[in-house]
């Protein structure tokens, strides 16, 4: 990843497999969270087959240290951490 993904960027740097279902599973209802683990340190819980949480360092718009339990290649290619990113884009709409 070159820059930090944001709010903003996602949809375009997130792989489109990842965004498609990812999209799916925001819609079910299927996100739970956040809980904040340490200060400015999140985790979310995604409920499909199975259970993965997806954990992060929040810094104001930029999210790093993107982890996810399905142990992605590629964390771009991770449909839980998309799903996460549109609960939490949905949720901070004005
Ligand atoms: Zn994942």
């Amino acid at each position: 990843m070159d820059e930090p993904l944001t709010l903003e960027n996602f949809r375009t740097e997130m792989s489109e497999a990842a965004l498609g279902r990812g999209y799916l599973y925001f819609k079910n209802g299927w996100v739970k969270g956040p809980r904040e683990m340490l200060p400015e340190y999140y985790e979310y819980t995604v409920h499909e087959v199975n259970t993965h949480a997806v954990t992060f360092s929040r810094d104001e718009d930029t999210f790093t240290d993107l982890f996810c339990t399905c142990d992605p290649d590629d964390i771009l290619n991770c449909r839980h951490l998309a799903a996460v990113m549109y609960m939490m884009g949905e949720e901070e709409i004005d």
